[in-house]
């Protein structure tokens, strides 16, 4: 058999180290690296390039060229600096690729592995909750495979038969919870960013975390699920199970309902995708259900945790409004962080970014190119600065 060839975009975030650590574990010649991206950390994508023998690595800050060039001197490893270089090593001819650039500078490389038909590994939450209608057109075109690495995406991709999608009654995403999950409002009126951000279960950044108090990390997970599994929003369903033990569920019309389980280490689900459709040895802990001895679920509180009912609207209203969604609660949250607003105030300016975005042209189309996304995330950060200016006084 030969070697399953590798690109990854966003070599030295955390996706992409912990797939690089997979990658050095398997045997030789499991896995081939092609190309590695980062933002702009020369030095460190410099000796990943090194050490997994790349053909070609590029930072996206140009101004990261030089120090890329040097750090690679005497090597025969090509290499490129700017935005237009990162799509170059997503163009290249790998097998499987992992799009793990956080943010909007994500998605036109991811777009260009789509276009060519390669496997591709989501690990990017806006390329499917912004541009998911176009990264979905392109993957019916090209016959490109998407694999979702969100834990609850990929917990479900495992469950889900497509053979008997006639009878998948729905779907289940468990969530944390987060901080708040037993909380009262005024407990959460008054949070800062200190509460907001200590999560029980998964170690996170600040951003993540805070979308995961809010449950607007959900939200954004029922959007991405409607995509990648075709069904309706009534179809996908939140749980609440603070354990985070249980990563998804898919019921079957026979009444079944298939889970997958296993230590929340995003590792798991990073394997199962770099190996899919086969399976690969990881060093994460085993589940011990005897120890744990009980899991617990709940169905979330709609009053506490409007986040879910606003991405169910940005779904149902389609065309812009899930970019204008993820755009504004990125400011919000931003604004959370820095004292501007409350806690409670993230969902109120978002769904205020949400509501004007309605109402601009040509707001109720998909957008048909990574621009018209682009467009539509600016409209969401001005909306939401508005939004955020007003309660913030
Ligand atoms: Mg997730």
């Amino acid at each position: 058999m030969s070697a399953r060839t590798i690109t990854l975009l966003g070599a030295t975030g955390s996706v992409g180290r912990a797939t690089l650590d997979l990658i050095a574990r398997a045997e030789d010649g499991v896995y081939e690296v092609i190309a590695l991206t980062a933002n702009n950390n020369a030095a460190e994508l410099a000796a990943l390039a090194r050490r997994f023998r790349a053909r070609f690595c590029a930072v996206a800050d140009e101004s990261a060229g030089p120090a890329l060039g040097e750090a690679l001197a005497g090597s025969a490893i090509a290499w490129g600096a700017g935005p237009r270089a990162v799509e170059d090593a997503a163009a290249m001819d790998a097998d499987w690729v992992m799009a793990a650039i956080v943010g909007a500078a994500g998605l036109q490389p991811t777009l260009a592995a789509v276009r060519r038909g390669a496997c591709v590994a989501f690990a990017n939450k806006e390329a499917l909750v912004c541009a998911g209608v176009l990264m979905l057109e392109e993957a019916a075109r090209s016959g490109a495979t998407l694999l979702p690495v969100d834990s609850e995406h990929n917990a479900i991709f495992q469950a889900f038969d497509p053979d008997q999608r006639s009878h998948i009654r729905r779907i289940i995403l468990t969530a944390s919870g987060g901080p708040f999950h037993n909380a009262t409002l005024e407990t959460m009126r008054a949070a800062g960013p200190a509460q907001a951000v200590a999560h029980p279960t998964w170690t996170m950044g600040a951003k993540i975390s805070v979308d995961s108090a809010t449950m607007m990390n959900k939200g954004l997970e029922i959007i991405e699920a409607c995509h990648l599994f075709a069904l309706p929003q009534e179809q996908v369903d939140v749980l609440v199970h603070p354990e985070s033990i249980v990563h998804g569920l898919v019921e079957y019309a026979d009444g079944g309902l298939l889970a997958q389980l296993g230590c929340p280490d995003m590792r798991t689900p990073i394997a199962h995708a770099l190996a899919w459709p086969r399976r690969m040895e990881t060093p994460v802990d085993r589940l011990d259900l005897a120890r744990l001895g009980a899991l617990s679920f709940f169905s979330p509180d709609p009053q506490r945790f409007p986040a879910l009912g606003l991405a169910r609207t940005a779904f149902l209203a389609g065309g812009t409004a899930p970019a204008v969604l993820n755009a504004a609660n990125e400011i919000a949250v931003a604004a959370f962080l820095n004292g501007q607003i409350g806690f409670l105030d993230i969902a109120a300016a978002v769904s205020e970014a949400v509501e004007a975005g309605a109402r601009a042209p040509g707001a109720g189309a998909a957008p048909a190119s990574i621009d018209a996304v682009l467009d539509a995330d600016a409209n969401g950060r001005r909306l939401a600065h508005a939004a955020v200016t007003r309660l913030a006084r």
